[in-house]
């Protein structure tokens, strides 16, 4: 069979695939995603990834890690252990991100690996997930030489979803997202401003997020990558940006999205 062609994202599928609350809606059924991230070593990593999830489209996030009183002063509508419809695992876990990612899997809902976690992935996860490695971390999972990867990212993602029977969303200049089946999205709304320490938190935070709030893997994960780049590109201004600008402007995104749509 030819291979299916790479779709790009446009703006008016992103607005139409935003999570809108019901006139009914209350907290709990928006969505409520956990963040299992950060440690006293990286703390930013639990902060950024609480960020990024803190961005209004779903109902409540839960932290649950080492740094919970930074994530609290600094996220006050976040709260502790709980219930959750999606995790989020892996960025600065050190050690604790393999026991992390083990908790989050017996809950049974979607999942978005990332960071350390991806080292403890070998195999499909038996659950709805996302994984979010940069081609040095795709390399390290598979094996595969990291200039391969960067020559190559379309074949290497697709063979990884496959493998990992799971979404796999390639990091870089393009970010490629994957499905075990084959098909692939890419988004272009980035800039090269977003290579910089904690943005791919902020992403991991924002698709877990959308995945609560009831998205499928596949488009919460290009969901969130088109309006992490989009939030970036309004943060850079053709400047310089740091990875909180970005969550900070992921709602006015949103809210010029569904304005325009
Ligand atoms: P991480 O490597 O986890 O910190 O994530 C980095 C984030 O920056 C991801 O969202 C990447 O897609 C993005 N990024 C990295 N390098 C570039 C680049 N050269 N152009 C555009 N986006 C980039
Ligand atoms: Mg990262």
């Amino acid at each position: 069979l030819p291979e299916a062609p790479v779709e790009a994202l446009q703006a008016a599928d992103v607005a139409q695939l935003i999570p809108r609350p019901d006139p009914d809606a209350h907290k709990y059924t928006r969505g409520v995603v956990g963040i299992r991230a950060g440690s006293a070593a990286y703390p930013g990593a639990g902060l950024l990834s609480v960020a990024g999830a803190s961005t209004g489209l779903c109902g409540m996030v839960r932290y649950v890690g080492e740094v919970a009183d930074r994530v609290r002063e600094a996220h006050p509508e976040v709260v502790g252990e709980g219930r959750v419809q999606a995790w989020v695992v892996g960025s600065g876990g050190g050690e604790s991100a393999g026991d992390a990612l083990a908790t989050a899997r017996q809950d049974g809902v979607p999942l978005v690996v990332d960071a350390d976690a991806l080292a403890h992935v070998d195999g499909p996860l038996g659950v709805p997930a996302v994984l979010t490695p940069h081609a040095g971390e795709l390399a390290a999972m598979t094996g595969a030489d990291r200039a391969a990867i960067e020559v190559a990212p379309l074949a290497h993602v697709r063979r990884a979803a496959e493998r990992y029977d799971a979404v796999v969303l390639l990091k870089g200049r393009h970010t490629l997202v994957a499905t075990p089946a084959g098909r692939v999205r890419v988004t272009t709304t980035g800039l090269p401003w977003l290579a910089t320490a904690g943005a791919g938190d902020v992403l991991g935070g924002l698709i877990g997020a959308l995945l609560a709030a009831g998205l499928t893997p596949y488009d919460a994960a290009s969901v969130g990558s088109w309006l992490h780049g989009a939030a970036a590109t309004l943060a850079s201004g053709g400047g310089p940006l740091v990875a909180g600008d970005v969550a900070r402007l992921v709602p006015h995104v949103v809210r010029d999205l569904i304005g325009a749509g």
